[in-house]
């Protein structure tokens, strides 16, 4: 059946990187026989100039319908003195929460050719490849009650509440455990439980959660080790589950560790695997309209769609293993440049990319049209 992916370019250089996705959606419908139909629409400061709002009642219709969504990024110095509620990274919060994308999944792989471009020691981050499941839509970000008031004795205090429902909790375990279960079977919890009652129901509920995994081996870690062990010995992680805040700063840590913003992908997943997928990094004002942004993070945004969303992992893995051989090929754009290589555009690390990508499924049949469940 024919699905409907909704594109959001965005701003900056969102529309530079969606158009390479666009690229390598047309080249998987030819080859890869991926029967899909491709939306565009408007998000963010892009949507605030012809609408008056950064997420417009049209994108959110196309988005509720829409069987994926691709978003490039948001934002930019244009907007930056608009009133909060308009902002363009208003937008995409109220996507997310309107599409009640609770999971958030953030993969930090080292690919062979970049571990150099690490902060870390090349032996610490060759073959790393972790994955962090954060909690989105709930937790301190989101807890009533919250807000500056004036406290006892008149002094003003600033206050959040950090609360878990059971249901929050068991939904974001669920979805960690399925992932560390198709694997490397290892999943590791992370909390704050010596010290915060929320994060002790949090633990509860994942080692509840876990009888129903068996085939998966569950630990548990306190946040300010886990922020230490992630950069002492990333590789003793394949999955880590944690709430909104942690994940929040730990994956940005694990994102460092693998040494460029250009190359992560990300998914956030409602309850029926629905995602929207998107580059972690921002719009990058900076390099906006030059055509050198690394378009690498989208096209494996596109990887984990077709993983996560349309089933399909073994085209997956064909456009994952294609950004790995132009890699290994020496192609580099200019933010993962070195030693003098002379950096490709972002087109044409787009093509070669597709070009790859037509010659793996070429090579191997097997990676078209993965219908496994
Ligand atoms: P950024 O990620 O846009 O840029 C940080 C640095 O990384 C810049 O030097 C930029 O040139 C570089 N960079 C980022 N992506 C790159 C790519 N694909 N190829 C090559 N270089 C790349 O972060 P920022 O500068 O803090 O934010 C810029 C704007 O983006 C702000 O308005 C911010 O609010 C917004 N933002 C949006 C998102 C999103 O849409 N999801 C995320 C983060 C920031």
């Amino acid at each position: 059946m024919t699905k409907t992916i909704l594109c959001l370019p965005g701003d900056g250089i969102g529309p530079e990187v969606v158009a390479e996705a666009t690229k390598l959606l047309d080249c998987l419908q030819q080859d890869a026989g991926l029967e899909v139909e491709v939306e565009l629409g408007l998000v963010g400061g892009s949507a605030y100039d012809q609408h008056g709002t950064p997420l417009p009642d049209p994108t959110l219709d196309a988005a509720r319908s829409a069987d994926a969504i691709l978003l490039g990024a948001v934002g930019g110095p244009k907007w930056e003195a608009l009133p909060y509620a308009v902002r363009p990274e208003r937008g995409l919060l109220a996507l997310r929460s309107e599409l009640g994308l609770f999971a958030n999944l953030r993969p930090a792989l080292t690919y062979h050719a970049l571990a150099d471009a690490s902060s870390l020691k090349r032996e610490l981050v060759t073959g790393l490849d972790l994955m962090i499941v954060r909690e989105l839509t709930g937790g301190i970000y989101f807890g009533q009650p919250r807000g500056v008031r004036v406290g006892d004795g008149g002094e003003k205090e600033g206050f959040n509440t950090l609360v878990y429902r059971e249901s929050e909790v068991r939904r974001i375990a669920r979805v960690a455990f399925e992932i560390a279960d198709q694997r490397g079977k290892k999943l590791c919890s992370v909390d704050k439980a010596n010290v915060l009652e929320s994060t002790e129901l949090w633990r509860e509920v994942v080692i509840e959660t876990s009888r129903q995994f068996p085939a998966v081996a569950l630990t548990h870690m306190y946040v300010d080790n886990a922020a230490m062990q992630l950069v002492r010995q990333p590789k003793q992680f394949d999955v880590i589950v944690t709430t909104n805040m942690f994940g929040d700063i730990l994956s940005d840590a694990a994102a460092m560790v693998t040494g460029s913003i250009g190359m992560l992908p990300s998914a956030s997943l409602d309850a029926g695997g629905k995602g929207m997928y998107e580059p972690i990094h921002g719009s990058a004002p900076d390099i906006a309209g030059q055509g050198v942004a690394n378009p690498l993070a989208t096209l494996l945004s596109v990887a984990m769609m077709l993983r996560y969303s349309f089933a399909q992992a073994a085209t997956a893995g064909s456009v994952e293993q294609a950004v790995d051989s132009v890699l290994n090929d020496g192609l580099r754009t200019a933010d993962i440049a070195a030693g003098g290589a002379v950096p490709v555009s972002t087109s044409e690390m787009g093509d070669a990319v597709v070009q790859a990508v037509r010659r793996l499924l070429a090579e191997s049949p097997s990676m078209r049209q993965d219908t496994r469940g």
